[in-house]
């Protein structure tokens, strides 16, 4: 697939590569014992520039676009998906938020630490009640006192809340306007008090960069750190997490690759009855199924990624893609384990952990079925999937340069 691409994006492939293998694969497992969180390879990552493919170069990216970044996103997860669980937050769903409806000065203060690695960031809009419909299950509320909002409630699910300097919060401004009652904000829990985040004890997922519940208890958030208008946040959330679920379904395709990398190995080393049980045919059957799942999930995350670097309406693509991904991740992730036998449960091997990231990956960011409801009512010509394609009045990191309107006067 790499001979399809252009070469300055199969030379990030490398650099990811290098990277990974050289200064986080070999501290992964200490790490993980330690469950400290990698502030200094994050900062490295960033340095790289490996969080920063979808910005202008004006606010610390490289430009490089949608392709670049799932390539990293994928590269990444294929070779640790436990370290890459924070590059969505740095590079995606978070400096996204900020980008499209922050000032330029809230863009200027907040994404260029984000990119570099040096804020670790966060994006928190599910709650308890259901992350299917945030609109319907959000109860934390924001209420204006003066200069301040002050927030009361409780997020769900909030990863890298525990280590976040910067991330973006959702909340209700006015209950009782539904999707339109919705405001986001620029939190920084560190400096404001009012913020605990208990990190949620997940089976198979990383010990040191964790998701989290968080309390919410008259947390402080200055006006000037309000996102976009009251009531925007839902809009903000569309034109922000949309593109990013390419890089979700690139770190999905990671995960899928990495199965195959184990169960191939280990087909060709295992020995059963005087041959490698890579001889035997249904072992074989199940690595053909897996090759061919993965070569079609790479054309479709990479062609989602392409539309998105056309400035083409891509939701309905990146949906598919993300789909498609993230059950490619699953079956290998059970194919690789079968075929490990009963070492696939064993800590020593990472695919006993590998099919932890699978199923996230099958449910974050829009789970499997709400891709395929958006899906079948774009077929059925229920709802286009795109109708909101360039309606939204936000900016877009991968088309829009913050520098035009930095020189504009106000
Ligand atoms: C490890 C991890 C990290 C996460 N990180 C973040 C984060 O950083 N920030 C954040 O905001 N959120 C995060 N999430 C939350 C994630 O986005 C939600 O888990 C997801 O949106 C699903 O919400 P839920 O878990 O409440 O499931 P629910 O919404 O309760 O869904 C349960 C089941 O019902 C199905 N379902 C729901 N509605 C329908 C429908 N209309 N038709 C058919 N089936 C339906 C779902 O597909 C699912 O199978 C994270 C989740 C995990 C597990």
């Amino acid at each position: 697939m790499d001979d399809l691409l252009p070469p300055e994006i199969a030379e990030v492939r490398a650099v990811v590569n290098r990277f990974m293998q050289r200064e986080v694969n070999p501290v992964m497992t200490e790490i993980e014992t330690s469950g400290r969180f990698p502030r200094q390879l994050v900062q490295r990552a960033g340095a790289l520039g490996l969080y920063g493919s979808t910005f202008p170069e004006s606010v610390g990216g490289s430009g490089m676009g949608y392709l670049a970044a799932a390539v990293v996103a994928e590269e990444l997860a294929r070779n640790d998906a436990r370290f890459a669980a924070c590059s969505n937050q740095q590079s995606s769903s978070c400096p996204n938020c900020i980008y499209a409806a922050g000032t330029p000065e809230q863009v200027m203060t907040y994404v260029p630490g984000l990119l570099a690695g040096e804020t670790i960031g966060m994006m928190s809009l599910s709650e308890a009640g259901g992350g299917s419909d945030p609109v319907g299950h959000m109860k934390t509320i924001a209420v204006r006192d003066g200069d301040v909002y002050r927030l009361t409630g409780s997020k769900m699910w909030a990863s890298m809340a525990n280590e976040t300097d910067v991330g973006v919060l959702f909340a209700m401004t006015d209950p009782s306007a539904g999707a339109r009652g919705i405001t986001g904000f620029i939190v920084e829990p560190k400096k404001y008090p009012g913020w605990e985040a208990r990190p949620i004890a997940m089976l198979g997922l990383s010990k040191a960069l964790r998701t989290n519940e968080v309390f919410l208890d008259d947390f402080v958030v200055p006006v000037e750190n309000r996102l976009g208008d009251e009531g925007q946040g839902m809009q903000i959330v569309m034109a922000a997490l949309q593109p990013g679920r390419v890089t979700v379904a690139a770190k999905a395709l990671g995960v899928a690759r990495a199965c195959l990398d184990e169960a191939a190995a280990y087909a060709k080393t295992r020995e059963m009855r005087g041959q490698p049980i890579g001889r035997f045919q249904m072992v074989q059957a199940d690595i053909a199924e897996m090759t061919t799942a993965i070569e079609a999930s790479t054309a479709l995350v990479y062609h989602a990624a392409q539309h998105l670097d056309a400035g083409l309406p891509s939701n309905r693509i990146c949906s598919i893609a993300k789909y498609h991904a993230s059950q490619t991740a699953k079956l290998c992730a059970d194919r690789a384990q079968q075929i490990h036998g009963g070492y696939g449960l064993a800590e020593e091997h990472r695919i006993s952990w590998l099919r932890a990231y699978a199923d996230m990956f099958f449910t974050g960011e829009g789970t499997a079925n709400v891709q395929r409801i958006l899906i079948a009512n774009d077929t059925l010509g229920y709802k286009d999937a795109d109708r909101h394609h360039g309606q939204t009045g936000l900016r877009n990191a991968a088309i829009d340069d913050i520098a035009d309107e930095l020189q504009r006067p106000s």
